[in-house]
């Protein structure tokens, strides 16, 4: 059987990446979401197992020392890590599968899985950042703060990435999204 194809999603906070996430899986079939392991705490509306596995650093750490992650980073402080395992089932069943993981978990990646599509999300400034950052309402001020100030250097590697889609629309960019994964998947690009 063919092995799936992995496809990253990565840009800074507040470019949209989680709405456009969910316009993608509403029209496509066929798409695993690998749900990360984090040791930051959940925020009100998200649930274990759907947006995160919520772990302590004890925990976290373990997992490091047993190699149980394909990649993991610190990010804004927490630690964020996608488990081996279940990447490799998805794509050992010939199924795709999407991360949405920060630019060092997907330079960790690419290095593994040199077949890996990496799209870049990104809003049209930094001052648009901030606007959307406060409009959701999920940071605190310091989190806020810690956020933008890591945006400026996420957005000075947008061009490491295969496809750089900047979301000065939802509508315009969540097809761009689309039409992007498609057309990848019709050029037969695979992990290895
Ligand atoms: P948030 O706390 O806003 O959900 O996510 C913060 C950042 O962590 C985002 O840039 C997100 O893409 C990144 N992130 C989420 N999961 C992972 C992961 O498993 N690995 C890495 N390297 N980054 C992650």
């Amino acid at each position: 059987m063919k092995r799936g194809r992995l496809f990253i999603l990565s840009g800074p906070a507040g470019a949209g990446k989680g709405t456009l996430r969910n316009i993608l899986f509403g029209e496509l079939d066929d798409l695993a979401y690998s749900v990360s392991h984090t040791t930051r705490k959940m925020r009100p509306g998200e649930a274990e197992g759907r947006d995160y596995h919520y772990v302590s650093r004890d925990e976290f750490g373990k997992m490091v020392k047993s190699n149980e992650f394909l990649e993991w980073a610190e990010v804004h402080g927490d630690c964020y890590g996608t488990a081996k395992s279940g990447v490799e089932r998805v794509l050992g069943e010939g199924r795709d599968i999407v991360l949405e993981i920060d630019v060092d978990g997907c330079r960790q990646v690419k290095e593994i899985e040199p077949g890996a599509v990496m799209i870049f999300i990104t809003a049209p400034s930094i001052d648009e950042l901030e606007n959307r950052l406060k409009g959701r309402g999920t940071e605190t001020p310091e989190q806020m703060d810690v956020r933008l100030r890591d945006a400026a250097a996420e957005m000075k590697r947008a061009a490491e990435y295969d496809r750089v889609i900047v979301n000065d629309d939802v509508g315009r960019a969540s097809r761009e999204l689309v039409e992007t994964i498609k057309s990848y998947r019709k050029a037969g690009r695979r992990c290895k």
